[in-house]
């Protein structure tokens, strides 16, 4: 072999070590970019994981992904089925004045959606009782009237529950209010992997007569609770490092520091009297009046009726207590 040639000899080697090269690395860059964009365009997954401080954060330019095809002026809601792990699928509507409640939302206590691992954080959620968990609405009671409907209920914090998705579902509920028109609507929990508690929620509106002019969005809520750890495998939760529970909190004399059950159901359980923090009324546990009053305003009392008269409150008219 001549120089000359071994020099070619070599060059063509290395060029097939070039192009080897190439494919080896360039081909998996091109499907990860061709599978991110997919996922994009699908339910966002990529985005999802970083909370900056923002309760919600905009995709897509806030356009939202339904299709000429699914997009009707004619009422209806689907809940997705559960999945094979229990978990929430996307709830999706076309939301108009007929599917609005009529009557004030019931219980929904009796659902237990993956992930709950309820603990009260006093001081760090601001709510009474100070709980991480809500049982979040996937489509707002306000907009469809859904109570107690598992395919309906993920486990929420309070955070992305009040700061995440309450706002957007003001939007909605008060232009269909306001207009009379309808809203395409889609909200899909973001489970990865096999996590029980999901990432946070994608919202999705679109106001059908006016074409968007209304309401058109697409946000994501992260379902975190500034201060408290969460783990996404299972839902369980800790006060974040150098955070500090405060004292107990109070409402009006009624310490909730009697109240350090871990759900709802056991609170109902071991409580005398709820105790509706709005209206200063209390009842006995089985009164109807109790199913009408908002989670979040209800106070479960372990004690007697004179401690809370004696408190200022008021027993209800209807169960008498
Ligand atoms: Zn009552």
């Amino acid at each position: 072999m001549s120089l000359f040639n071994k020099y070619d000899y070599n060059k063509h080697k290395n060029r097939e070590k070039l192009f080897l090269l190439c494919a080896f690395i360039l081909i998996p860059i091109y499907i990860g970019l061709c599978f991110l964009l997919f996922l994009n365009k699908r339910d966002v997954v990529a985005v999802t994981m970083d909370y900056k401080g923002e309760a919600s954060i905009v995709l897509n330019n806030n356009q939202p992904g339904f299709t000429e095809e699914e997009i009707t002026d004619v009422s209806f809601e689907e809940y997705g089925k559960l999945d094979e792990l229990g978990r929430c699928t996307p709830a999706f509507a076309c939301v108009g004045a007929d599917l609005m409640p009529t009557e004030d939302r019931s219980s929904i206590g009796e659902v237990i959606p993956t992930g709950w691992v309820q603990n009260r954080y006093p001081g760090v959620v601001d709510s009474e009782p100070p709980f991480i968990y809500n049982r979040c609405h996937l489509i707002a009671y306000k907009l469809t009237g859904e109570n107690a409907n598992s395919q309906n209920l993920i486990t929420g914090t309070r955070y992305m529950n009040v700061e995440g998705m309450l706002p957007y579902e003001d939007i909605v509920a008060d232009y269909i209010k306001a207009t009379g028109n309808h809203v395409m609507y889609r909200v899909t929990p973001v489970f990865e992997e096999n996590n029980l508690l999901c990432r946070g929620v994608q919202m999705e509106a679109y106001s059908v007569e006016d074409n968007g002019e209304g309401v058109c969005f697409n946000v994501f809520c992260f379902n975190v609770q500034p201060g408290i750890d969460i783990s996404y495998a299972d839902g369980s939760n800790v006060l974040e490092a150098g955070m500090e529970a405060a004292e107990d909190a109070t409402v009006g004399n009624i310490t909730t520091e009697k109240f350090a059950f871990h759900t709802d159901e056991e609170l109902l359980q071991n409580a005398d009297y709820v105790v509706n923090r709005n209206t200063l009324k209390f009842h006995y546990k089985y009164c109807e009046s109790v199913d009408e009053i908002y989670e979040t305003n209800k106070i479960y009392y372990k004690g007697s009726r004179e401690e809370l008269i004696e408190q200022g409150y008021v027993p209800c008219k209807r169960c008498n207590p």
